[in-house]
């Protein structure tokens, strides 16, 4: 839980480095009072203030928006400024952000924006585990760490363009996940010193100090099911940055050791707040080689020779010969057409070869190819922009080496003129998956439970993996899981 905007990779030019010299100089370094070392920052609260308030809407829009739960909100809230008032802070005024994005994160901007994501909210088994989080990235704020590497640059690198995502082959760019990379990690010793007197507010404010080992153990389960499971190796090679988090668990459990052993957990609590919460991908539903937005009502499919898979709202495929397809869907304003859209918006900068304005099935859309050089070589592309509704377009990217855009023109023709509304009883079938905690019956097994779960691909470890279980146990009846369902 660790990713802020960073300035590691800024080489100081000679004028900064003699500024900071002097201010080493003038001001020495500030003691501060929550971490119990001085510290050397140039930038004053005020200005760590009005960066968090600057960069917060970028973050909001970034990492998938703000979840429109009022109720969960206020449960974050809630917990949140209870830990706050335990900081000695109170200067500083934190706001507690959910953000509706299945990534497993948290993370903090100066000024005191901390968020939590909808992902993390489903892992954690306990209000204390989340309330270790919240105290954790509470600490990086109070420490200050995020003033000591702030860079001001690193957000408005988080655009993502068409042409960066041909380049690099880093398709994930596209879906948001690639902002990530862009955010690296806190140093090692900041990451200690934030488990460390995290823990020290989340013993103040009541709660079992524990909490905090037992959600790095957690996180790290739910690491190593998703290096498990394929197509998701990508997103665990952001964490190799990270000192581990199996490292931090037995670091924290030291430290937690030597803390009052009292407080609460509120384990029920916190199962029936993120009961029919939404799992998974924020947008539609891939299933096989289908894929529906119910929220949107839309369909389309893609040819069998390519593998699927989903990034938040974009839908990546893996073909034949390199050629790829992505997919995703975007507001927009309703008084653009397609084809204004597809020139002025998307591919402003690129000059459209045969631009094309086409129906699909009952939708006004438009469609253009370009060829670009790759550092990869050359790519053609052809780009799809459809009126999914009033207010929303999909996109289509085709990707393809000019050797066999000839030979795939005609399955991603069909899997262009595939796309359409959906009707009524398919709806459901792409629906989201959500949250759903159950109380164990007697007669209900871990093998039995996890049978519930809409997966084909070993549910056995989702299900251990999601309520903090290392191997399969008796479950006691009467006993809370959770669940993902349909
Ligand atoms: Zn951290």
């Amino acid at each position: 839980m660790s990713r802020v905007p960073q300035s590691a990779r800024r080489s100081f030019p000679g004028a900064c480095l003699l500024l900071a010299a002097l201010a080493i100089l003038l001001a020495g370094c500030a003691g501060n009072p929550a971490i119990g070392r001085h510290q050397l920052s140039l930038i004053s609260p005020a200005e760590e203030a009005r960066i968090g308030a600057r960069q917060n809407p970028e973050v909001v829009l970034t990492f998938g928006g703000v979840h429109g739960d009022p109720e969960l909100a206020a449960y974050v809230d809630r917990i949140g400024q209870r830990l706050a008032a335990q900081t000695g802070r109170p200067d500083i005024p934190f706001t507690f952000t959910v953000l509706d994005t299945e990534l497993v994160n948290a993370f903090a901007l100066p000024g005191g924006y901390v968020y939590v994501t909808r992902g993390l909210l489903a892992l954690a088994n306990s209000e204390a585990e989340l309330a270790g989080v919240l105290a954790h990235e509470i600490s990086h704020v109070t420490a200050r760490h995020s003033a000591e590497r702030y860079s001001q640059s690193t957000l408005a690198q988080l655009g993502i363009g068409l042409v960066g995502v041909l380049t690099g082959g880093h398709t994930a760019q596209l879906a948001g996940l690639g902002a990530q990379a862009y955010l690296s990690a806190y140093s090692r010793d900041q990451e200690s010193e934030a488990d460390a007197v995290g823990i020290g507010y989340l013993s103040a404010a009541g709660y079992d100090p524990g909490a905090m080992v037992s959600f790095l153990q957690q996180m790290d389960r739910n690491d190593r099911l998703r290096s498990r499971l394929s197509g998701e190796r990508r997103q665990v090679a952001f964490f190799s940055t990270h000192p581990r988090t199996s490292d931090r668990a037995a670091q924290a459990m030291r430290i937690a050791g030597s803390a009052a052993p009292t407080g609460v957990r509120r384990e029920e609590e916190h199962l029936a707040m993120i009961d029919g919460l939404a799992y998974g991908p924020r947008g539609g539903r891939l299933r096989g080689q289908r894929y529906g937005d119910a929220t949107l009502g839309i369909r389309w499919d893609a040819p069998e020779e390519f593998e699927l898979r989903q990034e938040e709202n974009t839908v990546i495929g893996v073909g034949p010969a390199g050629s790829r397809i992505l997919f995703d869907t975007k507001p927009h304003d309703r008084s653009v057409s397609a084809g204004t859209y597809l020139t002025r918006v998307w591919a402003t900068g690129i000059r459209l070869d045969r631009l094309e304005a086409i129906d699909v099935n009952g939708h006004s859309a438009a469609t253009g190819t370009v060829r670009l050089r790759t550092p990869n070589g050359a790519r053609d592309v052809r780009l799809v922009a459809i009126e999914a509704t009033p207010s929303t377009f999909a996109r289509f990217l085709f990707i393809t080496r000019p050797g066999t855009t000839e030979r795939l023109a005609v399955p991603l023709q069909r899997a262009t003129y595939s796309f359409r509304s959906l009707d009524r009883t398919e709806e459901r079938a792409f629906r989201p998956m959500r949250i759903e905690t159950v109380t164990v019956r007697r007669g209900d097994t871990v093998e039995s439970l996890a049978r519930r779960m809409p997966f084909d691909d070993d549910p056995m470890a989702r299900f251990l993996a999601l309520n903090g279980l290392d191997a399969p146990v008796t479950l006691a009846p009467g006993s809370r899981v959770k669940l993902v369902v349909d």
